[in-house]
């Protein structure tokens, strides 16, 4: 079943909520449509009489519309996309899943489903998500939006305004519409304040209604002013510690680690870069830069080793890396690989891919037990490598020279 099928039917009923779904978005561009009378026909036109200037203020004033236009139009008209159909469950798997008769076995069917699929975020209860509306495996940062009905790439919130999901394909677009949006509203309240002084002070020319037209303009582009430079200010602050809003209110969970605001923290400038991209020549244009696919996303600890990044950028060390296993992690049967290739790097220097590495982790930590009796210290340093049946754990055996990954340190870590 497509996300396409899941979207809403359209009744008679369905045709009505999608008209009254674009009320705001229809508001918005008559309150653009009336500003641009005011401005350019009362203001500039007919309320100018130093032509040098009425042109300078027509030319500024007419970039910063077309910026603000291109950009909320884009925000508007980009597609939530849709998850790749190898996330999707098949039907006779969903059917096991449902008729499942308790949580570990619907965990297991999850788990073993999304083995090969880069995924670091969690349930509360530690399961892989998974969306029962659309019947895939949830992308990391992806939400089911009800609006939209289906499920959304690094879902930031549904906004009216726009009439669309905001998410990873049109994030930056609905960042530079706030910020063209905001630097429009000044604009034309900076120019249009010596009039609002002379109409205060009776010296306004013009007809009534022209300087009811300009007295308006400026009340309303302040009021606007206002009520964007908070939300701007709070989406820049999201893209520097590179989180969504829904991420604000509800941490995601990750395998390792458990709830985290700052996964995804690369720091400042990194952050910035995964929204705008890295050519600085696009950053102001409304034209597609984020990287990634918008499935899976580096981590702040993938990225920095041991290090992460607080709110502020600033670092923190942690002990555990994302792609670390605990012995107490029996939750995973996989690891994400699709950017980042975590290999097992032992003593003699052999690195082999964590992909062709496979343990059981209840039988490692049972031999570790077992290794204990001699060397008990070593049985801490047990690394333990993930995607596990009992099969796959012999063919680690032959690619260890025989021998399992044991617990007396021949394997160091995962790097
Ligand atoms: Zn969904
Ligand atoms: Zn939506």
């Amino acid at each position: 079943m497509g996300n396409d099928d899941n979207r809403r039917r359209k009744t008679p009923c369905g045709c009505c909520m999608s008209v009254f779904k674009w009320i705001p978005v229809l508001f918005i561009f008559a309150v653009i449509g009336w500003s641009y009378y005011a401005y350019v026909v009362e203001l500039c036109v007919l309320n100018t009489e130093n032509r040098v200037a009425m042109i300078f203020m027509l030319f500024f004033y007419h970039i910063t519309l077309i910026l603000f236009l291109w950009s909320y139009w884009k925000t508007i008209s980009t597609s939530v996309g849709r998850v790749p159909d190898h996330w999707r469950i098949p039907d006779e798997e969903v059917n096991h899943l449902f008729r499942a008769d308790n949580p570990e076995t619907q965990k297991r069917i999850l788990n073993n489903f999304a083995r090969n699929l880069p995924v670091t975020n969690r349930t509360m209860n530690g399961s892989v998500r998974f969306c029962d509306k659309c019947k895939i495996i949830k992308p990391d940062r992806s939400h089911h939006c009800s609006v939209c009905s289906c499920c959304v790439l690094k879902m930031d919130h549904h906004c009216p305004w726009v009439n669309n999901c905001v998410n990873f394909f049109n994030y930056k677009f609905f960042v530079l519409f706030l910020g063209y949006a905001l630097i429009y509203c000044l604009y034309v309240a900076f120019t249009t304040l010596h009039d609002f002084i002379q109409f205060w002070q009776g010296q306004l020319n013009g007809s009534g209604m022209g300087r009811f037209h300009i007295l308006f303009l400026f009340f309303i582009s302040i009021m606007f002013a206002i009520s964007l430079v908070s939300l701007f200010g709070y989406h820049i602050y999201l893209v520097l510690v590179n989180r969504t809003t829904l991420e604000s209110f509800r941490a995601p969970v990750f395998r390792i680690g458990g709830p985290d605001k700052n996964g995804y923290n690369l720091g400042r400038y990194a952050n910035f870069c995964e929204v705008f991209g890295d050519d600085w020549q696009y950053w102001f244009l409304p034209i597609f830069t984020s990287k990634g696919d918008g499935l899976s996303y580096p981590t702040a600890t993938e990225q920095t080793g041991n290090q992460s990044y607080d709110a502020m950028g600033h670092t923190n060390h942690s002990t555990a890396n994302r792609l670390d296993v605990q012995p107490t992690d029996k939750l995973i049967d996989a690891i994400p690989l699709n950017n980042h290739q975590p290999h097992l790097e032992l003593d003699n220097g052999q690195r082999i891919p964590s992909s062709q590495v496979i343990v059981n982790i209840e039988q490692r930590v049972a031999e570790a037990s077992a290794a204990a009796a001699t060397t008990a210290a070593d049985s801490c340093n047990v690394v333990i490598d993930l995607i596990g049946d009992q099969t796959a754990a012999k063919d680690a055996a032959v690619l260890n020279g025989g021998h399992p990954l044991s617990a007396n340190g021949t394997a160091d870590k995962i790097v």
